[in-house]
């Protein structure tokens, strides 16, 4: 008898490395095939079934979650390291989602788009669709896509990210087993097992939440088939401090919105542009607010700021922190260590700032994606308006100032999917009404508001010729 090794990947605590918090099994090249036929062979009944059909399925899914199960949260606290309170807000979301995509997917799908006596339109599902998330918000990430392509009427296969595959692989599972089998399943595994998502011919769309080089080559792999992509890739937002702004509060709110999830947030704050004479005033403030955090382990009830997620991403703010010392930059770094004992254990990183950054200094020019902050002064309003649009990224952007008019004057300027103004960070209202998504390189198409049911619809229209009616 011949047994085959399934491969695992076994995830290890960002805050503990000694800690196996558990394993999945990668899926196998016949298995991605297996799974991927299912989903199709389940498309037609699917989108047959029509809208309300599916609404009922994915509202009784949402229930499932409304009682609060600690154990979920638990468990993405350990894999991902962020702390305990965002990972029960992140779980919370999910019967939130599920609903709201519910909500949205009947509006857009309650009438035909047009019905007149010689041309109906029809919006219809894609069929399969492939949606590839990463570890930094795999709830969220995972079913912004999940609600959005489900209730459209495709049948969908998620891959998550292997730095984070545990609570969201769960949660699917749990969604699934209200839906007919092959409508929503999920598959394990790195880079080769999303590539062979992507070229399986019964794809048809990829919808994919990661980094820019890796879309790069889903954008490749699906050009053979003209798959369509949804690519939902990273920032560098710019937040413009105007010399009106409420200093203080300005400082305290950017802080908190550069550094959830220990700056590893699409479109969390990347960089910020104070006015000259105002910089120390501000630096002092925000410096003040960062040095509050508790750096620790995610489940420590006392932290504010968990780990970074992985080897990548510390050395990366490492490389960033060694660049700025080599060229003679003054680093702050703040925070409390709790168990700094444990810190070698752990990818944990202090919290910092760069007061006065030079505007093309890497770490004002890239997305940092962890726990620093560059700091750079501005003599002219049109000078930060140029700094804040000279890059490829164009997640988000924010502007604060007491004058909610002139702080709408500069938002109008700004190159970025959503501009905020003395906030940055989706209200209930904006996640409902506004599409999130990024211009420039930031990203191909949207999600979330009617604009996110869309991205997994397509059109089909019928027409009869006048004289055959
Ligand atoms: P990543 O691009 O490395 O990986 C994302 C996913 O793609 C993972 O599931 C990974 O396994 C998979 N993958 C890797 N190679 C692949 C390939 N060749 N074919 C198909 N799939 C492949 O990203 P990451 O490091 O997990 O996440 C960080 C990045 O994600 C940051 O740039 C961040 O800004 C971005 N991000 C964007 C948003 C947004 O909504 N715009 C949200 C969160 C994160």
């Amino acid at each position: 008898m011949t047994t085959t090794r399934v491969a695992q990947i076994e995830v290890r605590d960002p805050g503990r490395f000694d800690e196996v918090v558990g394993e999945v099994a990668v899926a196998s090249p016949d298995e991605i095939d297996r799974i991927v036929r299912e989903a199709d062979a389940a498309a037609a009944a699917w989108a047959r079934a029509g809208v309300d059909a599916r609404a009922e399925a994915l509202l009784s899914a949402a229930r499932d979650f409304d009682a609060v199960d600690d154990a979920l949260a638990e468990l993405l606290t350990r894999e991902n390291g962020s702390v305990l309170a965002v990972s029960q807000r992140e779980v919370s979301l999910v019967p939130h989602l599920l609903r709201m995509a519910v909500d949205l997917g009947l509006g857009a799908l309650a009438e035909p788009a047009v019905e007149d006596a010689t041309v109906s339109l029809r919006r219809r599902p894609y069929g399969v669709v492939a949606c590839i998330v990463p570890w930094n918000a795999p709830v969220v990430l995972a079913l912004q896509k999940v609600g959005p392509a489900l209730i459209a009427g495709n049948t969908v296969i998620v891959k998550p990210s292997p730095n984070a595959p545990l609570a969201v692989t769960r949660i699917l599972e749990r969604i699934a087993a209200h839906l007919p089998a092959g409508v929503l399943s999920v598959v394990n595994g790195g880079g080769e097992v999303g590539s062979a998502l992507v070229v399986h011919p019964a794809v048809r769309k990829v919808s994919f939440t990661g980094g820019e080089a890796v879309a790069r080559q889903i954008m490749v792999l699906a050009a053979d088939s003209f798959t369509r992509v949804h690519f939902e890739l990273g920032g560098n937002d710019p937040a413009i401090v105007l010399d009106d702004a409420d200093v203080p509060a300005a400082a305290e709110a950017i802080v908190s919105h550069a550094f959830r999830r220990s700056g590893q947030v699409c479109y969390a704050i990347k960089r910020v542009y104070v006015p000259r004479r105002r910089l120390d005033d501000f630096a002092d403030a925000a410096f003040a607010a960062m040095d509050r955090f508790v750096v620790g382990h995610g489940l420590d009830p006392d932290a504010t700021m968990g780990p970074v997620n992985n080897a990548a991403q510390f050395e990366r703010v490492r490389r960033l922190h060694d660049g700025l010392r080599e060229r003679g930059v003054r680093v702050e770094t703040g925070g409390v260590r709790l168990d700094p004992a444990g810190w070698d254990r752990g990818w944990y990183v202090q919290p910092s700032l760069v007061r006065g950054a030079d505007p093309r200094d890497e770490v004002v020019t890239t997305e940092q994606f962890g726990p620093i902050l560059p700091i750079v002064a501005y003599d002219q309003e049109a000078d930060a308006v140029a700094h804040a649009n000279g890059t490829e990224y164009g997640l988000c952007s924010s502007v604060w100032s007491s004058d909610l008019d002139r702080a709408r004057g500069i938002a109008e300027q700004l190159e970025a999917g959503i501009t905020f103004i003395n906030e940055h960070a989706l209200s209930p209202a904006g996640r409902r009404a506004l599409p999130f998504g990024g211009v420039k390189r930031s990203g191909i198409g949207w999600e979330g508001a009617s604009a996110g049911i869309d991205e997994y619809l397509q059109f089909h229209g019928i027409q009869v010729a006048e004289a055959a009616r």
